[in-house]
Order: structure tokens, then C-alpha cells, then sequence
């Protein structure tokens, strides 16, 4: 998870898995597979270790769907380009979702994101920007992840993030994380902290900056800093 999350989250979500029971084994790779019966049966690692398994279930990341603009004019950088109205560079050809690599006003950058509320929210995007005029995509980027009792829930992108503050109790599993850059809050990962994340997502959108005492951002509402923007 320390692609999108920082340590502590990635750390804290490991451990909890380790609890139930689950192993991890970093930094291997597997060689090849072996079965029986027309079904897998051994994970051979280049360790020289071999698992038993009845089941694999691989997730080697993914890449945009761009083929559709092949042999096209329209301009292709990490999935098809668009502007913060989702037109691409081809005059009334807009482009939504996965496969877009989009210019985001909060960000100031492109990005692209893989996430249901951002195909979603870029859908509506168009849709006014076909039939009325010129709207602009803002939306604070979500996700979410349900596992056992704990919920995640992401608010922003905390790619390129300098400062990470902690409030709440990683032992109570109820904590956030607010990831700062150059003191404006960019992204929080709220653990079983909705309040924090409702919160949250009007502050990033407001480019909220919090640079009071330490001790006071692990105590404050968030809704406080609302009213500080
Ligand atoms: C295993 C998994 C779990 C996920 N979990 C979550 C989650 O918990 N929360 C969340 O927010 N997001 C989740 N996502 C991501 C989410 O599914 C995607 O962000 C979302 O579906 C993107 O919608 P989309 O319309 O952009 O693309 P898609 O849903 O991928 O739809 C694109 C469609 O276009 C079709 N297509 C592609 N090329 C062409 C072509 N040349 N011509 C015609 N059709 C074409 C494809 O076949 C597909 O049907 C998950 C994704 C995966 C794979």
C-alpha cells in the first residue's frame, strides 16, 4: 500500500492482516506455477520456497485502455490527455475515467485516477459541458477500502506529500493520517475516523493551510479549520 498510503497506514493494515493470520512474504518472486488436475496446485518461489494453493489471485497493477485513439490526433500521455472541461485536444471529444489523464485545478498537475467517483463525477462533467457550456472537473478525489471492521477512507492525493500528522490511536484502530505540502493539507487517510473525512474533503478542496501547534491539529475538530479558510 506505500504507493497511495504513508508507512503508518501501510504498517497498521499489514499488522491487522498478520493478526488473522495472513503471511507476507516482500521482495520474492515466483518463478512459476505447477499443477494438478488441470488446476493450480504450488506457488514455486525463486526463494526455493514452495506453497501449496487452490487458489492465485493476481494483481499486477493495470494500464488504460488507450487503443480507441490510435491513428488519431488525439494526444495520448499516461492515457488520453484532457483539459479540467475533460475535452481532449480534438475539437468536441471529451473523454472520462480510467483511461484519462486529466489536468485537476486542485492539484495544479495531471493525473490520472483509477476510482468510481472519479468517472463518475468527470461523466456529469461532460454531460453540462455538452449541453450548457463550460464547466470545470473539481472534484476532491475519494476511495475507500472495507477491511474486517476497519474502513479506510481516502480524501485527496498525498502523492509528493513533506509533513505527515497522526491523530487518533493506531492501538484504539481509530486514526488519521494528514499529509501536508508546505503546510497546505493535501490528502488525509481516515481509519475508522468518518468525521475526519467528511471534514476533510472541504478543507483540501479549500487548500487549507495548517500550520498551528502540533498538538493542537491532533486535538482540533477539523471542522475548526473550516472557519480558519
Ligand atoms: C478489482 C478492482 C477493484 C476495484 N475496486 C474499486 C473500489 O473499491 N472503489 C473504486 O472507486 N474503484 C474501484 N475500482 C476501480 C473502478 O472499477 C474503476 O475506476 C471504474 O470502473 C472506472 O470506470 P470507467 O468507466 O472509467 O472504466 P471501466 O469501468 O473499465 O469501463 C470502460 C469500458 O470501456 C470498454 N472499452 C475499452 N476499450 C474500448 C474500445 N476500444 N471500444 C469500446 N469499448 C471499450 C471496456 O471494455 C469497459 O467496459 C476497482 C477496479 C478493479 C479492477
Amino acid at each position: 500500500m506505500n504507493r497511495v498510503v504513508s508507512k503508518d497506514v501501510s504498517r497498521f493494515f499489514q499488522s491487522e492482516h498478520e493478526d488473522k493470520g495472513v503471511r507476507f512474504l516482500f521482495n520474492q518472486n515466483i518463478s512459476y506455477f505447477s499443477g494438478e488436475n488441470g488446476n493450480v496446485a504450488k506457488i514455486h518461489l525463486s526463494s526455493n520456497e514452495t506453497i501449496q494453493s487452490d487458489l492465485v489471485l493476481v494483481g499486477v497493477g493495470g494500464v488504460p485502455n488507450i487503443e480507441i485513439a490510435d491513428n488519431t490526433k488525439i494526444e495520448i500521455d499516461n492515457g488520453i490527455r484532457v483539459d479540467s472541461a475533460c475535452r481532449t485536444n480534438v475539437e468536441d471529444i471529451y473523454a472520462i475515467g480510467d483511461c484519462t489523464n486529466h489536468w485537476n485545478k486542485i492539484y495544479q498537475r495531471y493525473i490520472r485516477l483509477e476510482s468510481v467517483q472519479n468517472a463518475i463525477d468527470q461523466a456529469k462533467v461532460v454531460a453540462e459541458n455538452i449541453s450548457f457550456g463550460d464547466v470545470s472537473y473539481d472534484s476532491v478525489p475519494w476511495f475507500w477500502s472495507d477491511q474486517y471492521d476497519i474502513k479506510l477512507q481516502i480524501a485527496g492525493v498525498s502523492q509528493n506529500f513533506d509533513e505527515v500528522i497522526i491523530r487518533g490511536n493506531a492501538l484504539e484502530k481509530s486514526f488519521s493520517c494528514l499529509y501536508l505540502k508546505n503546510r497546505t493539507l493535501i490528502a488525509v487517510d481516515a481509519i475508522n475516523r468518518p468525521r475526519d473525512f467528511i471534514h476533510s474533503k472541504n478543507l483540501i478542496y479549500h487548500k487549507t493551510i495548517i500550520d498551528d501547534d502540533k498538538n493542537n491539529i491532533k486535538e482540533i475538530d477539523l471542522k475548526e479549520y473550516l472557519h480558519k479558510s
